[in-house]
């Protein structure tokens, strides 16, 4: 029997997009076709989408996308086609070498755009796109001071991030109005704006970028803005949007859009019909995409086609989430509301600093988009029910979340993840067909989540969910890193005294982290004493507040919160507080935990400001960190005709032992002196209210949404009895909590509650009783003042600057607030709920 030949189908670029057609190509549709695969860059497919990790391993192989299940083919790197010769079918290559097709498929991808302004290729000056681009610019990083980075788009805000953590002050260029123009509308830009420069970026609006300086050695001194101001920096970072390459078709005299980019029909054919394009390159339906999802459609398309089938390429999603540790924002659907009749229902809170737009029919019926700044959780579930009905009260879909709240219930036919096209009911049928137990089990059947990571949250809910139905035990891993509950986790880095996040997830994780495991490994090692928080890359795993050590206010400025401890201060500190908040023009305030809160203080401020406080003797409140905050107090038998203990030096001494222990979530602390309860101690997570006895111990009581009062643990305790009781519970805690869960609701999640807690903390039930004190002597003795810390360490000052070449010029767009008057209509204001129509 005479074989049949295979067809030549030649593949121009090894990107995401190409390696997606090879794995569709894997089936049935790739038997026919001998497959070459031209490869401009020097390394197979890598995950060009989560690039910024590579900064966070240096290993360009773990970057690398999957290369199990694809087609056979023959793949040559570092080889670019120069010329297609569409009479003779075949393309040439740099080296010389020529490849004949029937098929030819143009997968290159897109370039970074850099305007055409003078100086832009002065040394110094870099763009973001591939591993070699991130090699150079961790190199000039390393002798840089300062970066601008040219556009405050997503990629501008995920490279200036990336310049951060590479120890640069970074200032983010944007010549529209606010950040992320393509996503956020102004009030969510405006919001973001905050958030980003939380982190310790620099952000100027509304200022194109005119030129780069360029110096005698022709290296970068600083650019210039059209508005005349001018920056100085010696490493410029071009990510002003990219533009498709589409040169080859162009040389061969392929239609190109008016804009660029290979126009091709909704089968990726172009003007050739042997000729196809896919991804960034493409120019499809009037438009190029410059995500992922959309270039994962064409080769879904195309591998069909080449298949023999009749797919079309329609309707991609381009939802995006900002993928910035502790900065959430995501953008999904008709987020600006173009459809006819689209109404827009706004949530914002500037307090709380959350944003969140709903666009809808103008029945409200369904949701066709929205926009999520400050709180992205309900992101994953809003884009899946995108096109699908609302509830019934559509605003509780971005409302903070709060008990009776209604659950949202997903469809089967929502689809989970954009960027592979999956559906929930697809993830629930894989589930119960491969009996799969894990979120890496579901990706690798369903390849949800193997782009850009922002469904897996949602893959995992929807996994346990199915799993908790069939009656199989959940997994408590924290995330798809660590196949470990936070508790687990704790005991790992508490066991092998590991103290960098990279050494753990390399021996004990997979992968390179996400949200949810850095900020909660960052907390494990600062409660087991791993060295300063800003200390190496311990700086980049803390959130927005512990990045500078102080409280990120809704105007941009700082809130500075000195340590009194049991609410007393002496007439000295209070006169050097006063004499700072005066010559800083600080709004002061006491706050509900009985301290002293300045208010307005510009970033590179806060130096001197700590300086001249910790001079006068006070010390880190550590207001901006998951730790211990306040113990208040009453004055107690001292002053008070009531008290029966002295409440307020007992509140002072708690609040000494246990200052500056991180905790999975804030602590406070109250002590009154009798049953009066003028310190509210039972609204704490742990109070001590005095008897005439001893003293009465309360564990469990929280505010924030669901306020719950503490119960009763233990009654007329002697001091060294209630300090025992209190170590164990406190360090019980922090080993075992999950993430961010707070004392009640952790108490309520123990079979047994405060029941159980009695055993282990009074009985010793579970035997740890001895290493639960030791290990909290260990951090009363370990303890020490973080902002002195700060203060004694040039490297950790470096990062106080607005302006690191111009320190003494504030940021001109912060805004100040000193009279109370002025102040009082914005804190009273509170969050306003509106609907407006398009
Ligand atoms: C830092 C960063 C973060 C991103 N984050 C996201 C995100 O969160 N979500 C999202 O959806 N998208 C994101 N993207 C965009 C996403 O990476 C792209 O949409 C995707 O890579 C496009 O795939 P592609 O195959 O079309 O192009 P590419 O992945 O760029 O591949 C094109 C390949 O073709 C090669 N090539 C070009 N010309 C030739 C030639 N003549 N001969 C041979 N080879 C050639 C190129 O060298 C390249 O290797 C991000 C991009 C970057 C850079
Ligand atoms: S709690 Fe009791 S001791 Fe304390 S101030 Fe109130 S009345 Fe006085």
């Amino acid at each position: 029997m005479a074989l049949i030949p295979r067809r030549r189908l030649v593949v121009v670029g090894y990107g995401m997009v190409a390696h997606r057609l090879l794995a569709d190509l894997s089936g049935a549709q790739g038997e026919e076709w001998q497959v070459t695969v031209l490869a401009e860059e020097n390394r197979p497919a890598y995950d060009r989408v989560n690039l910024s990790h590579y900064f966070d391993s240096t290993d360009p192989d773990a970057l690398l996308l999957d290369p199990t299940g694809l087609v056979d083919a023959r793949i040559e790197l570092g080889d670019p086609v120069i010329g297609i010769d569409r009479e003779n079918a075949t393309v040439r290559t740099r080296s010389g070498r020529r490849f004949g097709y029937d098929a030819l498929v143009l997968a290159t991808g897109s370039d970074p755009f850099v305007p055409p302004i003078e100086g832009r290729d002065g040394g110094g000056t870099f763009v973001y796109r591939t591993i070699e681009d991130l090699d150079d610019i961790r190199e000039r990083a390393g002798r840089s001071q300062t970066g601008v980075v040219v556009g405050g788009g997503l990629l501008g805000l995920e490279a200036a991030n990336a310049l951060r953590t590479l120890g640069v002050a970074t200032h983010v260029v944007e010549m529209a109005n606010w950040l992320m123009p393509q996503q956020l509308d102004e009030g969510g830009g405006q919001l973001l704006r905050r958030h980003i420069e939380a982190l310790g970026l620099t952000v100027h609006l509304g200022a194109p970028t005119a030129s780069v300086r360029v110096d005698e050695s022709g290296e970068v001194s600083g650019v210039t803005l059209a508005d005349g101001n001018h920056i100085a920096a010696d490493l410029v970072l071009f990510s002003a949007g990219v533009r498709p390459r589409d040169q080859l078709a162009r040389d061969c005299g392929l239609a190109v859009g008016e804009r660029g980019g290979i126009s091709v029909d909704v089968s990726c054919r172009t003007s050739d019909p042997n000729i196809y394009a896919i991804g960034e390159c493409a120019h499809i339906d009037g438009r190029v995409y410059g995500l992922v999802a959309p270039g994962n459609a064409m080769a879904d398309v195309l591998a069909d086609r080449l298949g023999g089938g009749s797919a079309v390429f329609s309707d991609p999603d381009t939802s995006t989430k900002l993928k910035l540790l502790g900065v959430d924002v995501a953008s999904f659907g008709d987020a600006f509301a173009q459809l006819p009749g689209a109404l827009d229902l706004v949530y914002s809170d500037p307090v709380a600093g959350t944003y969140g737009k709903l666009v809808v029919t103008d029945d409200a019926q369904t949701l066709l988009g929205g926009i999520l700044v400050g709180d992205a959780e309900a992101y994953p579930t809003l884009r899946a029910m995108v096109g699908g009905p609302l509830p019934e009260a559509p605003a509780e879909l971005i409302l903070p979340a709060r008990e009776g709240a209604p659950q949202l219930e997903l469809p089967a036919g929502a689809q989970v993840c954009s960027c592979n096209d999956v559906s929930k009911g697809a993830i629930c049928a894989a589930i119960a067909e491969h009996e799969l137990r894990g979120v890496p089990g579901v990706k690798k059947c369903t390849k949800a989540g193997t782009s850009c990571g922002s469904c897996v949250p949602l893959v995992k809910k929807i996994l346990d969910g199915e799993l908790k139905k069939a009656g199989v035990a959940v997994s408590s891993a924290i995330c798809e890193h660590f196949a470990f509950s936070r508790a687990q986790l704790f005991d790992i880095v508490r066991i092998t005294g590991i103290t960098t996040f990279s050494k753990l997830i390399s021996e004990h994780g997979q992968g390179r982290g996400c949200d949810l495991c850095k900020p909660a490994v960052a907390s494990i090692l600062a409660s087991l004493g791993g060295g300063h928080i800003l200390d190496g890359e311990q700086a980049a795993l803390q959130d927005t507040n512990d990045h500078f050590l102080a409280n990120l206010q809704k105007n941009g400025t700082y809130s500075v919160v000195p340590r009194l401890p049991g609410g007393e201060v002496t007439p000295d500190k209070l006169l050097a507080i006063a004499q700072v908040a005066k010559d800083f023009n600080l709004y002061t305030k006491i706050t509900g935990g009985q301290r002293i809160d300045m208010f307005g203080a510009r970033v590179e401020q806060l130096p001197e400001i700590w300086r001249r406080l910790v001079d006068a003797g006070l010390e880190s409140g550590h207001a901006y960190g998951k730790a211990l905050r306040t113990v208040k107090s009453c004055v107690g038998s001292t002053w008070c005709r009531f008290g029966v203990q002295d409440s307020t030096t007992m509140a002072i001494m708690l609040e000494l032992r246990y200052r500056g222990l991180r905790a999975p979530h804030k602590i406070k602390s109250g002590v009154s002196g009798c049953a009066r309860e003028c310190a509210e101690a039972r609204g704490k997570d742990f109070g001590v209210i005095a008897t005439d006895k001893g003293w009465n111990l309360f564990l469990g009581g929280n505010g924030g949404f669901t306020p719950r009062h503490a119960e009763l643990f233990a009654r007329d305790l002697d001091e060294a009895t209630l300090i025992r009781y209190i170590d164990r519970f406190l360090m019980f805690y922090v080993r075992t909590a999950d993430r961010l869960q707070r004392t009640a609701p952790w108490i309520q999640s123990l079979e047994g509650g405060v029941d159980y807690l009695r055993g282990v903390i009074v009985e010793d039930s579970l035997g740890i009783a001895a290493e639960l004190d030791a290990a909290m002597q260990r951090h009363v003795d370990s303890y020490s003042d973080e902002w002195r810390a700060v203060l004694e360490d040039p490297v950790k000052l470096r990062r106080y600057v607005s302006f690191v070449n111009a320190p003494d010029v504030p940021d001109p767009s912060i805004s100040f607030v000193s009279e109370r008057d002025q102040i009082r209509p914005a804190l009273i204001a509170g969050p306003e709920l509106q609907v407006v129509s398009a």
